[in-house]
């Protein structure tokens, strides 16, 4: 089948991953153990993704007009990404992170939404003729719940299928998750949604039942890291092991799954099959340092699979 045409609406922010000894105190001057620069944000991971399982993928987004979007326009142009409606904000920082990371694993991030915090309806009706020559539109929500309404509004109109990730978990946007195809949260954020912990996959099924009462036209995934990930549609149910992989971080894996599973179900693979691509993409990811670097290449992903984890 020819490409996938996927359009991505969502975040672009730059990582700054410092590892610290301990977490500043009042007045202190802490000296870092390292410092290390990703590109992120889920909009941007999940571009990307989607890029690297070979969709011809495009970006909505806001940028400032400074350094960072120098970085994502090169990496993006790399990808062969789609940039044409990644809009510039004049004066503004393009989004930008402050992850500080202790000795023991445990984080605390300092956040600047920056220009992602000016994406608006207008970008999204600008966009509208791309929208809805594409395949599917993929939303997070680490931008304005109103940017993604409208171009949830558009997709409808002209029969694109939306695949939601519910992630940053934002209970003011159920109404999202409500006109969705396909809602994809993670453990955490299906366990918000429906009040009660999210631990196994008969927690995970019974979950995915309930939230695809509440309106996802096609059906509902729940991803549960290293415990692997259950979908469920009208019609059928399927539960997926996690591949077995050296995990050394964890960031990037539902992004990887997302991007993937998008593309999976655009190319009409079955439930159960686009569920194990998906999972192998997200497997790899957790074998990397960083999320950007962890998006697997469609070759990798389906030799990752063939082995059985490695
Ligand atoms: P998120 O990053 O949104 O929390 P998850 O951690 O649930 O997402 O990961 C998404 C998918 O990636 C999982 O469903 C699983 O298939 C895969 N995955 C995540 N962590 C691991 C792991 N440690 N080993 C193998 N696969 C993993």
């Amino acid at each position: 089948m020819s490409r996938p045409r996927i359009v991505v609406l969502g975040s672009l922010v730059v990582d700054l991953v410092v590892r610290l000894p301990h977490l500043p105190r009042r007045h202190e001057t802490l000296i870092a153990l390292d410092v290390a620069r990703h590109l992120g944000g889920k909009g941007f991971n999940q571009a990307v993704a989607a890029a690297r399982c070979g969709a011809s993928t495009s970006m909505i987004a806001c940028a400032g007009d400074d350094d960072g979007w120098g970085s994502f326009r090169a990496l993006l142009e790399a990808e062969g990404v789609d940039h044409r409606h990644v809009r510039l904000v004049a004066g503004a920082a393009t989004g930008m992170a402050l992850p500080m990371v202790l000795p023991d694993g445990d984080n605390s991030i300092v956040l600047l939404p920056g220009a992602n915090a000016a994406l608006d309806e207008g970008d999204a009706e600008r966009a509208a003729d791309l929208v809805a020559a594409s395949d599917a539109l993929l939303l997070q929500q680490e931008v304005s719940p109103t940017a993604s309404l409208r171009a949830v509004a558009i997709a409808r109109e002209r029969g694109v299928p939306v695949f939601l990730n519910p992630a940053p978990a934002r209970p003011e946007a159920a109404e999202l998750a409500e006109d969705c195809d396909w809602l994809l949260p993670n453990e955490v954020e299906a366990a918000a949604m429906v009040g009660r912990p999210v631990r196994d996959t008969t927690d995970a099924l019974e979950a995915a039942e309930e939230l695809l009462q509440r309106g996802p036209r096609a059906g509902v995934v729940i991803t549960l890291g290293a415990r692997g990930c259950v979908g469920m549609t009208h019609e059928e149910h399927a539960a997926v092991p996690a591949l077995k992989v050296a995990a050394v971080d964890p960031t990037g894996a539902g992004d990887a799954f997302c991007g993937a599973f998008a593309v999976a179900r655009c190319e009409g693979m079955a439930l159960r099959d686009a569920l194990r691509f998906a999972a192998a993409a997200g497997a790899h990811a957790v074998t990397r340092v960083g999320a950007e670097p962890g998006l697997a290449r469609r070759a990798v992903i389906e030799a990752l699979l063939a082995s059985g984890g490695a």
